[in-house]
């Protein structure tokens, strides 16, 4: 469609929900033919997205497709594979009162016009893998990327109506005044991805018209390490997981909490896991990321003087650069401990023993993921009971998002719901309860 002036929140809405109501985007068909064309965007444009993700945050290209490009990828593969399956009504039982001819069952609805908003770390996986489960469930889609990731917003606005039904999705660029004029708007669903405090902005919103909310947030993720652990093996583990995209990933370890002989032990581990991934000057590895802007890096230099440097800590404002960064003896009073860090600086803090780790996370907000080291059957079973975290990992950060078949979201501060794969099925959907009893 040409519009002489661009289209007003409300028209768009409108016109999305007028799509709708016609009941084009319901048949399966449909569904499968918009997850086909924007699998055919992600492999025929993929190479402009990488160049876009690395203008915005550095990227390079092996890693923009394996966590963004790829990710999302399967993730419609997936979807496709099993969506006939996944839609399925499914019976239910029937008391014996209502007569034996009587049956139920319940059925997918879609709810009709989805927003999307999304943040700047993953810009593309974090707007399209929400949209795949949007459209594969009906919905009508209107995708709002991240304003402070410009060169993927933009990519992502050309290519979305080139290979999408433009009458079924848009994509709205912006900051807060537009996202603000959108969220004034009747959706029948709203998933958003970032920080609390916005989630708490969407939430409200949303309230004015009784819209539920998926919120995926942030937080603290603690990775605690046991005593009787191969160290080498965590550190690489551990330093793969927190320096990816310069640790601007939600899931990221924020945190390493440990007994202070580990501690000790896993400072040279660390160091060598480093370099190993990224030589003795990061700087100049192709490898590692940018931060996303001054303000962030301003903010992540702050928090560099809260412990004793194990390794990193130099830094180079003119390109964003803050080396991968790990202190020890951090005060768990100190600034890198009083919010998410969200970027490459890796403290680790020590407890006498279990109790007191599990004391720890329990103090502080639940977290969206929490690692466990540890061979111990006990140990890893006893956090996994007396703690609440979105995920849990054991002996490995980050992979369990990968898993399609899991939910991926947090709990408490940080987030309700979840998608991924089947999960996305219910999140975009009404569960629809049905009775049918035959009239003679
Ligand atoms: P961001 O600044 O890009 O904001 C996210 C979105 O909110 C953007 O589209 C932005 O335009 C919009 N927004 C910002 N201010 C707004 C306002 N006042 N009103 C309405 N909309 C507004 O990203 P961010 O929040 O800095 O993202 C980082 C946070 O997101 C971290 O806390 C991170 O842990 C979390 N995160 C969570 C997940 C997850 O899947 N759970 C994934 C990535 C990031």
């Amino acid at each position: 469609m040409n519009h002489p002036t661009p289209e007003q929140p409300a028209e768009i809405v409108a016109r999305l929900r007028a799509t709708f109501r016609t009941g084009r985007t319901k048949p399966v068909e449909w569904r499968t033919a918009q997850l086909g064309l924007l699998r055919r965007l992600l492999t025929e444009k993929g190479p402009d997205l990488a160049a876009a993700l690395h203008a915005d945050l550095g990227k390079s290209a092996a890693e923009a497709h394996r966590t963004e490009i790829d990710f999302t990828i399967r993730e419609i593969d997936h979807t496709l594979d099993h969506l006939a399956d996944w839609l399925r009504p499914e019976s239910a039982p029937v008391p014996a009162h209502l007569g034996a001819d009587a049956s139920a069952w319940t059925q997918y609805d879609p709810l009709g016009v989805v927003l999307v908003i999304a943040p700047w770390n993953y810009p593309a996986q974090l707007l399209l893998a929400p949209l795949v489960g949007a459209l594969a469930a009906g919905n009508a889609v209107v995708a709002k990327p991240s304003e402070l990731a410009p060169a993927t917003s933009a990519a992502i606005a050309r290519l979305l109506p080139a290979y999408l039904d433009t009458d079924a999705v848009a994509v709205v660029e912006g900051g807060v005044p537009e996202t603000t004029a959108l969220l004034a708007e009747r959706f029948d669903h709203i998933f958003y991805t970032g920080n609390g405090t916005v989630g708490r902005v969407v939430m409200r919103a949303a309230a004015e018209h009784l819209t539920p909310v998926t919120l995926e947030l942030g937080g603290k993720s603690p990775a605690f390490v046991d005593r009787d652990t191969d160290l080498e093996v965590v550190a690489d583990r551990l330093a793969r997981g927190k320096f990816l995209n310069a640790g601007q990933t939600c899931v990221a370890p924020d945190y390493v909490l440990t007994d202070p002989e580990t501690a000790a032990a896993l400072e040279p581990a660390l160091r060598g896991a480093v370099e190993a991934l990224y030589g003795t000057d990061p700087k100049a590895s192709g490898a590692y990321g940018r931060i996303v802007n001054e303000r962030h890096f301003d903010r992540l230099v702050g928090l560099l003087d809260s412990g004793r440097l194990v390794v990193g800590g130099d830094h180079d404002r003119t390109v964003k650069y803050i080396a991968p960064t790990v202190l020890a003896d951090v005060d768990p009073a100190s600034p890198v401990m009083r919010e998410e860090i969200f970027g490459p600086v890796l403290p680790v803090i020590t407890v006498p023993d279990l109790d007191k780790a599990i004391d720890f996370i329990n103090d502080r907000d639940k977290p969206l993921a929490l690692y466990v080291f540890s061979g111990s059957e006990e140990t890893r079973a006893r956090i996994a009971a007396e703690t609440s975290s979105g995920g849990l990992g054991h002996g490995l950060p980050l992979a369990h998002l990968t898993v399609s078949d899991l939910p991926f979201g947090g709990v408490g501060e940080s987030g309700m719901g979840s998608y991924h794969g089947r999960y996305s099925i219910e999140t975009f959907s009404h569960r629809k309860a049905v009775l049918s009893k035959p009239l003679s």
